[in-house]
């Protein structure tokens, strides 16, 4: 019942191949969800600046309208003053009353200039709206793109991350748990997620650092499993990796672009 050494180490070495293409994958799709929700936390912010500008020029319009009618009903005052001036008897009634004319016409004066000043602020504000619905525009216009293309990787991908969790529900199952959990320790201790590192010309595939003639040796001999003196790692020579000159897997990650070519038929 005993599982040698050397099998163990082909295990862990299959699963790490499995969450190498796993990583990659996610990795490819991990931007897009990013920039979508950027973009949509963007569009929200401009939705609430375009909401804020048209309340804004809504209450300076009612301000307009408001100053109209006062100066219409100043305007009758004015009338009315002038009728009575028409028909005045003696000169202290004349002067309160032209006193009084003399006020509303002021106001008007008043009036008209804050009307003024009202449709300048309006002007400025409906300048700042058109910029920044524009924003709002192009911002639409690059999420319906980057949602598009996202469903189409997402679509490419699925399949094969599908079956690679099959794949690697399977691969995990022949190995010891305790094999299982240290996998997984020195995966979350490396940036890129490498714990089952392969010996590439004398050195870890994974920190590069050399090893020893000694440690290469017994790594050879499948008696026990090694790990990197450097990263702690666990390594595979290349009778498990198959591997002669490896290019270290995580380094060389497929673009998007890449990625879309080889999934594509
Ligand atoms: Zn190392």
């Amino acid at each position: 019942m005993d599982v040698t050494v050397e099998k163990k180490l082909q295990d862990l070495w299959k699963l790490q191949q499995i969450d190498n293409k796993l990583d990659n994958l996610k990795a490819v799709l991990g931007e897009l969800p990013m920039e979508v929700s950027d973009l949509e936390d963007d569009i929200a912010g401009f939705e609430t600046r375009v909401n804020h500008i048209q309340e804004e020029i809504t209450s300076l319009d009612t301000e307009v309208a408001n100053k109209k009618l006062a100066i219409k009903d100043f305007q009758r005052l004015i009338d009315k003053y002038e009728d009575q001036l028409n028909n005045i008897k003696n000169s202290r009634e004349f002067e309160a009353i032209d006193k009084e004319k003399e006020i509303a016409g002021l106001e008007i004066l008043s009036a008209e200039k804050k009307i003024r000043d009202y449709v300048k602020q309006i002007e400025s504000r409906n300048e700042v709206l058109t910029t920044t619905k524009a924003s709002l525009d192009s911002r639409k216009a690059d999420l319906e793109f980057k949602k598009a293309e996202l469903t189409e990787i997402e679509k490419e991908n699925e399949e094969e991350i599908q079956k690679l969790n099959k794949d690697r529900e399977n691969a995990a199952k022949k190995i010891d748990e305790r094999y299982f959990r240290a996998y997984h320790r020195i995966r979350e201790n490396m940036k890129n997620g490498v714990a089952v590192a392969p010996i590439v010309r004398g050195s870890c595939g994974g920190c590069f650092s050399k090893i020893p003639p000694q440690r290469h040796s017994d790594i050879r001999a499948h008696y026990k499993i090694i790990d990197c003196e450097h990263c702690g790692r666990i390594m595979v020579d290349q009778h498990v990796s198959g591997i002669a000159a490896f290019a270290e897997a995580k380094e060389e990650k497929p673009t998007r672009r890449k990625m879309r070519l080889t999934t594509a038929k």
